[in-house]
This record gives C-alpha cells, sequence and structure tokens, in this order.
C-alpha cells in the first residue's frame, strides 16, 4: 500500500487515502469484497477526477501482465494494466496489430477503453472498438465476463464504463494481421481549405490529424499517416499545405525526438500510429487537456464556430488537434452512434485561465451536442452533458445491477452519470 498521489499532468492530488496493489487476482478479488469504497487507478493520464475515490485506489500493476494472443482467432487477452507500448511490441512481433492507438503509447489498455480513447482516421473507431470480451470483478468480488457475442443486450454498455462497473482484469481484443505505416508532415495548410475540402482531407489517408494553434488563418501542420502498400505517391501539395523539411512536434518550438519517424519512412504500425515515443515524456508534459466530440457532418460549422473565438482561445493554448472518429454503438462512447469529429485543446498548465475558455468553447459547439472526452477538463453542467447520451438511463441500470451498493462510484461518477 501507498499514499495516493497526483495524476500524470499534476492537476490532480487524489483524495484517495491510499493505493493498493495486489499481486494476484484472488487478492483483488478479497480487497474488493471488503471495500466500501474502491477504485481502479489505470496510469493517471486523466486530467479530471474520472478516477478518484472517495475510499482506496487500487492499481492493477502488480497482477501478472499477460499478453495471450490466439493466432487462429486473431484475437489478444490483455491484462488490464499492460500499456499499449508494451502490447503493441508484444502483437507486432507475432504478426498481428491493432487498428488504431491513441496519441500516446504510455495509458493503460483499461484505463484508455474506460474513458473512450481514441486516435484518428475516418474509418476508425476508438480503441474500445477493438474490445470482444470484458473479465471483471464486481463489488463482492465475483469475477464476471461480458462479452460481444454472449452478452449483446449489455456488452454496449460494459466497455466503455468509466471505471464504475467494477475492477476490469483482462480485455479480450481483436487482431489485424501486423501493417507498415508511413508518416509525413505537411505545414501551412489554408484554413479555407476545409471549407471545400474537410472531407477529401481527413479521409486522404488511414490517419489524418490537423494541428492548430488558432494564431492565424492557418492550419500549422497536417500529420498524415498512410498504410504502406497502400500508399500511392505522396502529394508534392495537400490542398496547399507543403511537406515538412524535417520532423516536426506539434507543439510550436519544440524539438522532434519526442516524436515518432515522420519523412516517409516506413515502420511497424504502433511506433507509426501514436504521435509520441514510449520513451520520452509525451506532448509538452507541462499541460492541461480538454476534447470535444461533435458530429462530422458539422465539422466544417464547428471549425468556423470556435475559430469565431480564436482570440480567447490562442492567449492559453499551446496547440489543438482536430481528427475524426468512426461511430460506435457503445453507450457511453463520446462517438456512440455517429461518425465524429473531435476537437482537441493541449492548454497551458494554468487551470484557472484555462476554465473560463473551455466554458466559452462549450457555448460554441452547443448546437453540435458536443459530447466532453470523459478523461479530459470540461465544465459542462452534468445535466447537459447526461443529455447528450442516448443509452445513459440503460448505463444506469447496468451500474445498478453490477454495483447496487455503489462500491466503484465517485463523486464523478454520481455528477455526471447517475444523477446521484
Ligand atoms: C499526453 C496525453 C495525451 C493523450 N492523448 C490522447 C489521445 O490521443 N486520445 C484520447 O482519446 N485521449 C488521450 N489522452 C487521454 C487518455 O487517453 C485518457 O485519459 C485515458 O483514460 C488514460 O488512461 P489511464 O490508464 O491513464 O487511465 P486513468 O486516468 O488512470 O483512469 C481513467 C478511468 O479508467 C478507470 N480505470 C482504469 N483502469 C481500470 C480498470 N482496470 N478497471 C476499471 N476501471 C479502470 C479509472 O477508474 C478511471 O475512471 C491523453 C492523455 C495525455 C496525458
Amino acid at each position: 500500500m501507498t499514499h495516493a498521489a497526483t495524476n500524470w499532468a499534476g492537476n490532480v492530488t487524489f483524495r484517495a487515502d491510499r493505493v493498493e496493489r495486489p499481486s494476484s487476482l484472488d487478492e483483488l478479488r478479497a480487497l474488493v469484497a471488503r471495500s466500501a469504497k474502491v477504485r481502479v487507478l489505470g496510469s493517471g493520464h486523466s486530467f479530471n477526477r474520472i478516477a478518484d475515490s472517495p475510499g482506496a485506489l487500487v492499481s492493477l500493476d502488480g497482477l501478472p501482465p499477460d499478453v495471450e494472443i490466439d493466432s487462429a482467432s486473431a484475437t489478444v487477452r490483455v491484462a488490464a494494466a499492460v500499456r499499449y507500448g508494451d502490447l503493441g511490441r508484444r502483437l507486432h512481433d507475432k504478426g498481428f496489430a491493432l487498428p488504431n492507438l491513441a496519441s500516446l503509447p504510455h495509458i493503460s489498455v483499461a484505463g484508455s477503453v474506460a474513458t473512450g480513447t481514441h486516435g484518428s482516421g475516418d474509418a476508425n473507431g476508438g480503441l474500445a472498438t477493438s474490445v470482444s470480451a470484458v473479465e471483471m470483478v464486481t463489488a463482492g468480488g465475483d469475477l464476471v465476463t461480458l462479452s460481444r457475442d454472449g452478452d449483446p443486450g449489455r456488452f454496449p454498455g460494459a466497455v466503455v464504463a468509466l471505471g464504475a462497473l467494477g475492477a476490469v482484469v483482462g480485455l479480450t481484443l481483436d487482431l489485424l494481421p501486423a501493417f507498415e505505416v508511413r508518416q509525413r508532415v505537411y505545414e501551412g495548410l489554408p484554413a479555407e481549405a476545409l471549407d471545400d475540402h474537410f472531407g477529401d482531407l481527413v479521409s486522404a489517408a488511414y490517419s489524418v490529424s490537423l494541428f492548430t494553434d488558432w494564431r492565424s488563418s492557418r492550419i500549422n501542420q497536417v500529420w498524415v499517416k498512410e498504410r504502406a502498400g497502400e500508399a500511392g505517391e505522396a502529394p508534392a501539395d495537400l490542398f496547399g499545405a507543403l511537406p515538412a523539411d524535417g520532423p516536426r512536434h506539434p507543439v510550436p518550438g519544440m524539438g522532434a525526438d519526442h516524436c515518432t519517424a515522420q519523412m516517409g519512412v516506413p515502420g511497424p504500425w504502433f511506433e507509426r500510429l501514436p504521435h509520441f515515443r514510449p520513451d520520452f515524456t509525451p506532448s509538452s508534459g507541462e499541460e492541461l487537456q480538454a476534447e470535444y466530440m461533435v458530429p462530422r457532418s458539422r465539422a466544417v460549422e464547428a471549425f468556423h464556430a470556435l475559430d469565431g473565438i480564436r482570440d480567447l482561445i490562442a492567449p492559453v493554448l499551446q496547440i489543438s488537434e482536430i481528427r475524426t472518429v468512426a461511430a460506435d454503438d457503445l453507450w457511453l462512447s463520446p462517438s456512440q452512434g455517429r461518425d465524429t469529429v473531435a476537437f482537441h485543446f493541449t492548454w497551458i498548465k494554468d487551470t484557472d485561465a484555462v476554465l473560463p475558455v473551455l466554458g466559452a468553447i462549450e457555448e460554441r459547439l452547443a448546437p453540435f451536442d458536443a459530447r466532453p472526452h470523459w478523461g479530459k477538463l470540461f465544465t459542462l453542467p452534468p445535466a447537459v452533458l447526461r443529455s447528450r447520451y442516448e443509452r445513459l438511463g440503460d448505463f444506469r441500470k447496468l451500474a445498478r445491477h453490477y454495483d447496487p451498493d455503489g462500491v466503484f462510484t465517485n463523486e464523478y461518477v454520481e455528477r455526471y452519470v447517475l444523477d446521484a
């Protein structure tokens, strides 16, 4: 047992009085069974109090880091605390891949799935869409498995579950054959190009991200990740953006040594799909983050709505990323029921300066029913947030079923989901 600490960004000091580290499944089951309040802490990369607990936090990184690949069914069963960077290497060595990754490989698989974490790419769902089975220890200490095929009525509620149903100990993920990716950065995209060519841009390759600091009428960078083999000749001009003459970091002024290889050099999927390398600090390291998910069909309107308050955004911003995510059917997924465009913001590390700007963004994005990232900062009133998830009532019933006494709830879950 250790005293509870802070999240990765350092803006949240957990109120939980301790972090327990069981070293076996039986120990975890006994711990949960005797706890009045407990929640699992993943790798601590969320920017709000989602992971906190009024009782104990439990870290599962003392459990065996199992990665069991079943080649015949092209699936892997992975222990909850394994990080995507480690998983990626192990899968690639055996000839397999995941369809997509987030911008960083440092995050735990279960913690990422729990918040609906996503990468980019018109045809790529969020990371949770690879999950075909969830194994969790529920209140009372029972081990419960829910699968996509075996439990179609409950499974879609149990994947992006915000840690509210139980302690996930293992996930089964669908795999693809391993593939290679080439990454290229283009610079100086005229913002007007979005008006006529947003769809062409974001569908130009397997994964496309636009980075803007909202300081001018140009999109600073376009990161284009193509699957090698499917890629044709790289265009010399991408709707007015030109190829960078060397590797780039998305945050202006930062060196590219923390970033994955660019300049079209092919490499394994897990070393190109994230923007940041596992052995370096991702992003800027000194930051806060927020992200809002809007229907992709309204991407250009939403861009202009935000552009109208760029004088508010730019002074407290390091960089913004715009990317697309395919629709899914997971009840609490920010992409549930709609192809999505995500507007992400990496802010300076000054909560007091950033929160009012979030309020302004939320007002601007209200007509688009923007759903905030569960693991990042937002100020949306709980009732408004809840109204943007049509299956939220079903999720509440599921939470009452698996956790009738609220052992796995915390203030965040009560406020934004359970309406307690
Ligand atoms: C630098 C940086 C870059 C980022 N880039 C992206 C990005 O590209 N795309 C994106 O979508 N997000 C991104 N994020 C956000 C990040 O992916 C999410 O916050 C994610 O949830 C972090 O995973 P974690 O393991 O650290 O979870 P934590 O923050 O530790 O926990 C998140 C939630 O998961 C629950 N949880 C964790 N493990 C378990 C378990 N075993 N069983 C039950 N519940 C569990 C916790 O209780 C909590 O509710 C980024 C964050 C940072 C710091």
